[in-house]
C-alpha cells in the first residue's frame, strides 16, 4: 500500500496510507484463487462473501462489489482501515501459505471508497414490527447492532453519552489512520436506514436505567472507556494523561487547534509513552504530529510489542524512538513532568498469555526527561451504567456477561463489544453486535 512520506505527514493529521488504484484493486483481486472452500470468510467476524466481492472487482463491477459487503457489514470504509486483518480474514487467505495473502482489507477500503463517492443505495428495510429497541454507545457494537435491528423493521434510538457518534471511532482513532469524514458518512448511511441517534444522553444520568428498561429490549454497547493507570508516584503531576484522554481531546475535542477550539492540551517537547498496542501507537504518532520528540517505552521486546506490525513501521519512520525492555515506575517534577524514571525490564518464562514474562533488574534505573507522560496500557468497561443495572451479572474485570448469542442475565437486555470483551477489535464489536441483533430479533417475535 502506497503511503505518504514520513516527513510530509508528520506535519498534519491526513491520512497516511493512500489507498489503491482501480488497476491497482483489480491487478490485486485477479490474484484471488476464488477457492471453493474459501477460508478466508470463516476470519471474517461479520462473515462478508469476500471471494464474491474480490471477483466482483475483477470483473470491474465495483458497485456489485459494494452492494456484496454491504449485506454483512455497514461500515466497509471503516474497517478496511483499521481491522487488523493480517490476524483474521487475510491470515486464512490460502496465498499466505506460500507468498502473500490476498489484500483483503484494502480492496475492502477501495471499494467503499469507491461506492462512497459514486453512490450505493441502502439496503431495504423490513415492514415496521413496532417494537423499540434501545442502544446504548454509538460505536462500532452499536451502529451495527442499530443497523441490523433498523433493518428488520424495528424502531431503534441509539442513546450517546458524547456530543458526538461513533465510539473509539470518533473519540480514539486518529485522522491520519482514519478520517472523521468517513467514519461520518458511514455513520449517517446507518441513520438512514431510519435509526434515531440522541447524543448529550448518558444512560445512568440524563436518561434512567428506569426509562431505558421500558423499551422492548435493549442493547449495551458502552465500550470500553475507563482508562487503567499505572499508580506510580508523581501521577498527579501536571502533563500526566491517559492515552484515552489525551486521544479525546485531539480527536474529538480539537485540542491541537487551541485557542481555536475550547480544550487545550500540553503540547510536549519531550513526550513519553508507555506501552506498546494500538493505542499507545495512536497516542505516540499524534504526539509527534504536535511537534514533539516522542519516545515509546515498552517492558518487553519489540517482536512482543501487540500493536499492528504496520502501525510499528509508521511510528518507527515517523520518528519515534522506541526504549524496549524498560518500566517506568516514576514521574519526576513538582507542579509539572520534568522526566520519567524507568527501571531495565529481563525477559522470562512465557505467561498465560504466551508471551514472556517482563520482570525488572534491581537497581538497573534510568531518568529521560519529559514534559508530557502519557499511559497507554489498557482500559477497560466503564462501570458508570453497567454496575448500576439491578440483576446484571458482570465478570471479575467489571465486564458485562453475555453468552455468544449476546444475552445477559436480564431477559430483555443484550450486550455486545468490547463491554463484554473488555478491550478488543473493531470487527469483533461487531460480529458480537450482529449476533446480539439476531437474538434480539428473534425474541420480539414472540
Ligand atoms: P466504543 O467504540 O468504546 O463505543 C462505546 C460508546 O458508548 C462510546 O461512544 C461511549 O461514549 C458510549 N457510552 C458509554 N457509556 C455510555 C452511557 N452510559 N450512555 C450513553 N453512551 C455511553 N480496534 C481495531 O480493530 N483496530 C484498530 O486499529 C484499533 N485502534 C484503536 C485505537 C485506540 C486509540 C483505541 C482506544 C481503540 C482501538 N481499537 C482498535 C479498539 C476498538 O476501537 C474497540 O474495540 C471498539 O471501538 C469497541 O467498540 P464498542 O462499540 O464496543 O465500544
Ligand atoms: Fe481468495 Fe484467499 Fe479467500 Fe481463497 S482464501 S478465496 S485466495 S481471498
Amino acid at each position: 500500500m502506497p503511503v505518504r512520506p514520513a516527513d510530509e505527514r508528520i506535519r498534519d493529521f491526513d491520512e497516511v496510507d493512500l489507498g489503491f488504484t482501480k488497476t491497482e484493486a483489480q491487478a490485486e483481486a485477479l490474484r484471488c484463487l476464488q477457492c471453493k472452500k474459501p477460508l478466508c470468510i470463516d476470519g471474517c467476524p461479520v462473515g462478508i462473501n469476500i471471494p464474491a466481492f474480490i471477483q466482483q472487482i475483477a470483473d470491474g463491477d465495483i458497485l456489485q462489489a459494494a452492494a456484496t459487503i454491504q449485506e454483512e457489514n455497514m461500515l466497509p470504509a471503516i474497517c478496511g482501515r483499521v481491522c487488523p486483518q493480517e490476524n483474521q480474514c487475510e491470515k486464512l487467505c490460502i496465498l499466505g501459505n506460500k507468498s502473500t495473502p490476498v489484500q483483503i482489507g484494502q480492496l475492502e477500503r477501495y471499494v467503499a471508497d469507491y461506492a462512497r463517492k459514486e453512490g450505493l443505495q441502502i439496503p431495504g428495510i423490513a415492514n415496521q414490527t413496532k417494537k423499540r429497541v434501545a442502544v446504548v454507545g454509538s460505536g462500532p457494537a452499536g451502529l451495527t447492532g442499530a443497523a441490523e435491528l433498523a433493518k428488520a423493521g424495528h424502531d431503534v434510538t441509539i442513546f450517546e453519552s458524547l456530543h458526538k457518534a461513533g465510539g473509539v471511532l470518533t473519540y480514539g482513532i486518529p485522522s491520519f489512520r482514519l478520517p472523521k469524514e468517513i467514519v461520518n458518512a458511514e455513520i449517517d448511511r446507518v441513520m438512514a436506514l431510519g435509526v434515531t441517534l440522541k447524543c448529550n444522553h448518558i444512560v445512568g444520568r440524563s436518561v434512567s436505567i428506569e426509562e431505558l428498561l421500558k423499551f422492548d429490549a435493549v442493547l449495551l454497547g458502552t465500550g470500553a472507556g475507563l482508562p487503567y493507570f499505572m499508580d506510580l508516584k508523581g501521577e498527579h503531576l501536571n502533563g500526566v494523561y491517559s492515552a484515552n484522554e489525551f486521544l479525546t481531546r485531539v480527536n474529538l475535542m480539537h485540542a491541537e487547534q487551541f485557542p481555536s477550539y475550547d480544550t487545550p492540551v500540553i503540547r510536549g517537547s519531550r513526550v513519553i509513552v508507555a506501552g506498546a498496542g494500538n493505542v499507545a501507537m495512536d497516542a505516540a504518532r499524534t504526539a509527534r504530529r504536535m511537534g514533539g520528540k516522542v519516545t515509546l517505552v515498552y517492558r518487553r521486546r519489540e517482536e512482543d510489542m501487540p500493536a499492528r506490525a504496520a502501525e510499528i513501521e509508521h511510528a518507527r519512520e515517523e520518528g519515534i524512538e522506541f526504549v524496549t525492555c524498560a518500566n517506568p515506575v516514576e514521574v519526576l517534577g513538582e507542579v509539572n513532568v520534568t522526566g520519567v524514571i524507568c527501571v531495565r525490564m529481563k525477559m522470562c518464562d512465557p505467561d498465560d498469555s504466551g508471551r514472556p514474562r517482563a520482570e525488572p533488574i534491581r537497581n538497573e534505573m534510568f531518568t529521560l526527561d519529559a514534559d508530557v507522560f502519557i499511559q497507554a496500557i489498557g482500559q477497560g468497561p466503564n462501570p458508570l451504567l453497567i454496575r448500576e443495572i439491578d440483576g446484571i451479572t458482570l465478570g471479575k474485570k467489571g465486564n458485562v456477561i453475555a453468552d455468544a448469542s449476546g444475552k445477559t442475565s436480564i431477559y430483555n437486555v443484550f450486550a455486545a463489544g468490547d463491554v463484554t470483551t473488555g478491550a478488543a477489535t473493531v470487527i469483533e464489536a461487531m460480529g458480537a453486535a450482529k449476533k446480539a441483533a439476531q437474538t434480539i430479533c428473534e425474541m420480539l417475535k414472540d
